[in-house]
């Protein structure tokens, strides 16, 4: 398999492509060196991204108020082994 383009990539960081084209890169992915440095740029750079929301004017409220799960992303650990499909 030919490396598969940043977008491709992207998309399956994203969980945005699925089925046998996903498996097909992830596997691709642990096994390339360069799509898996490409996949850990990928990920930093979106790591940078602020993903709370501008925080309303009560601040101490604000700070205070239970923490939104849906704030924080999945954890995808797209190299661990025990994510590999079995099969
Ligand atoms: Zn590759």
């Amino acid at each position: 398999m030919t490396c598969p383009s940043t977008e491709e990539l992207a998309a399956v960081y994203d969980g945005n492509l699925k089925g046998r084209q996903a498996l097909k890169i992830r596997d691709h992915v642990a096994a390339c060196p360069r799509c898996a440095h490409e996949l850990h740029v990928l990920h930093q750079s979106l790591q940078s991204v602020p993903k709370a929301p501008t925080p309303p004017g009560d601040l101490a409220a604000w700070a205070l108020r239970p923490r939104q799960k849906s704030w924080i992303a999945p954890q995808v650990n797209l190299f661990s082994p025990h994510r590999r499909p079995t099969k």
